[in-house]
């Protein structure tokens, strides 16, 4: 079946779904996005992710040209019309058709695209088996940057590092900040466990306030492990006895070894284990 994207303020075929070259979101990167995951025909955390992209909107000043309510709607509409039970949701804003400049505010409209499809970001034996990473010498966003919580459609230091990544052989790397702090990986965030604590770095460390990390943190306090917000080193995530990744896309997958530092016995560990079935529990039978 043909996909139908929400465009502005319809659904148009996908070969309809067309930006302008002139849109600063293509020229500049200039706009937000979201992706979230439709499970067992439920919009997964809606409010959460509608929360960050207005976040992420008010701090470039970039108008959402529609209300929440009306954004619910569309979504859901999206979800819909596509056939989605089981999938994903691109939700992007553009700054909009501008000049060549890069002054935003000539940009009459932000466009909004919504896109609906399946997603399998790794495939299941690497759930099983746990995934290798490197450190990237790529530096996460400056605060005084884009700011890190900004889920911008500027995405290039994530990129550059995933680059070093593909270059390592390993599909993912860990990002620091300018102090050298553990910030989180190219698309997910960080979580390391010792002695049976489980630990995060704060959201001030660089990281995205991550839909999935706010939902593991929950599972794990309910589960009864004290989760700990604080800064890590590169040194923790080598001595550490689990490491394990939250992201919308890659749900909950363990790290079995950091540049050549193996973790644990080199299998995801017990507790990484136990939230990842919790979390594939939780998503699913919130219907
Ligand atoms: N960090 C970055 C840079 C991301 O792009 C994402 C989203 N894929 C995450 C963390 C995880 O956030 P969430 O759980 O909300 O998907």
């Amino acid at each position: 079946m043909a996909l139908k994207i929400w465009l502005d303020d319809k659904l148009v075929d996908h070969e309809d779904a067309k930006i302008s070259v002139f849109d600063h979101g293509l020229l500049y990167g200039d706009g937000v996005f979201e992706g979230i995951r439709v499970y067992n025909g439920k919009i997964f955390e809606l409010t959460a992710h509608i929360k960050r992209l207005y976040e992420s909107a008010k701090v470039i000043r970039l108008d959402i040209p529609m209300d929440k309510d009306e954004l619910v709607k569309a979504i859901e509409k999206t979800v819909e019309v596509n056939a989605i039970s089981d999938g994903y949701i691109r939700l992007v804003v553009t700054r909009g058709v501008g000049t060549l400049g890069l002054n935003p505010f000539v940009c009459k409209e932000g466009r909004l695209i919504i896109i609906a499809d399946s997603i399998q970001l790794y495939p299941e034996e690497l759930y099983e088996k746990g995934i290798k990473v490197i450190s990237a010498t790529t530096v996460r966003n400056h605060p005084l940057a884009v700011p890190p919580q900004v889920k911008s459609l500027n995405y290039l230091n994530n990129i550059l590092a995933k680059i070093e990544a593909v270059d390592n052989d390993v599909p993912e790397a860990i990002m620091y900040n300018h102090e050298g702090y553990v910030a989180e990986a190219t698309a997910d965030n960080v979580f390391i466990v010792k002695n049976s604590c489980v630990y995060t770095p704060p959201v001030e460390a660089g990281a995205l306030e991550g839909v999935t990390r706010d939902v593991v943190i929950k599972l794990a306090k309910q589960e009864g492990f004290e989760v700990v917000e604080k800064n890590l080193t590169r040194a923790d995530l080598y001595i550490c006895d689990e490491f394990f990744l939250t992201g919308t896309a890659a749900e909950v997958i363990g790290i079995v070894e950091i540049d050549k530092r193996i973790i644990g016995d080199g299998k995801p560990g017990k507790i990484t284990e136990l939230l990842r079935k919790k979390f594939f529990k939780y998503v699913r039978g919130k219907k």
